[in-house]
């Protein structure tokens, strides 16, 4: 499931192409239809991103929703003549200005919908500050973690506690805080979870900027100068097999019935 950085990086390169623009919207496969007929034509002002979520503003006053799940893909087409919708197309955004041409297609989304801005509001109330927005409040993710019993490793990932951490970076935070995915959130020292807080602030920022998850110094890597860090190389322990600040062995523990890799070595129960 992608994370909150290509959320977000989703709402500013498809808010670049589509803000202030006419659009039409329909629905080749139909599952979008009767909603996609109310903004049809309409503008769409801005593309929101929060946590997971996208939302789209209209200028009729209605807000969409999408939520890619496990699924779900974009894809862009800058050309005159759009292609043929291949597939289950469940949502298209065409201009239809004068300015440069864009079609963009959305498949297999676990959510697609639109309604008044206070379905949006129920959404956003139901998550966690995220670390990509301005308007986050730290104090609610920390205080959350600070009085819960559960596993920090689960914690990080409850979208209702912090919004936008998925299992790459929720492995490589607790790495660079020394912290074992199974220590209890009251366990956890409150200048660790706000110097967490602080991590996740800079590596999801890092991450909407290279478009990818790089959570390594490149200064700690064996690379030529100017080489793009392999995806293998780009994180301390997640999906590695040895660690790679002392090379111990990688451990997976399962939190929140998702698989989660630290370092015996550097994050101790
Ligand atoms: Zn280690």
């Amino acid at each position: 499931m992608p994370e909150g950085h290509t959320i977000h990086r989703i709402a500013r390169d498809h808010g670049r192409l589509l803000a202030g623009r006419p659009v039409a919207v329909d629905s080749p496969q139909g599952r979008f239809a009767a909603d996609a007929e109310r903004i049809d034509g309409a503008v769409l002002d801005e593309i929101e991103a929060y946590g997971k979520h996208l939302f789209y503003w209209w200028s009729t006053g209605e807000v969409g929703h999408v939520h890619l799940g496990l699924f779900g893909k974009y894809r862009v087409h800058r050309t005159d003549e759009p292609p043929l919708p291949k597939g289950a197309v469940r949502m298209r955004l065409r201009t239809t200005d004068d300015g440069d041409p864009v079609t963009i297609e959305l498949r297999g989304p676990t959510a697609c919908t639109l309604g008044p801005p206070d379905e949006r509001d129920a959404i956003v109330a139901r998550l966690g500050p995220d670390p990509l927005r301005a308007d986050a409040d730290p104090d609610a993710a920390i205080d959350r973690i600070a009085r819960s019993r559960a596993a920090i490793g689960g914690l990080l990932l409850d979208q209702s506690v912090i919004a936008g951490v998925g299992n790459v970076y929720r492995a490589e935070l607790l790495f660079l805080h020394g912290i074992h995915p199974e220590r209890p959130g009251r366990d956890c020292r409150p200048d660790d979870l706000r110097s967490i807080w602080e991590t996740a602030v800079t590596m999801l920022r890092a991450g909407v900027k290279a478009n990818r998850i790089v959570t390594v110094d490149r200064n700690e890597l064996d690379l030529p100068k100017g080489k793009r860090i392999p995806r293998r190389e780009a994180t301390y322990v997640y999906q590695r097999d040895r660690c790679l600040r002392c090379g111990t062995p990688i451990r997976t523990v399962e939190v929140a019935n998702r698989t989660c890799y630290y370092c015996p070595e550097h994050q101790a129960r």
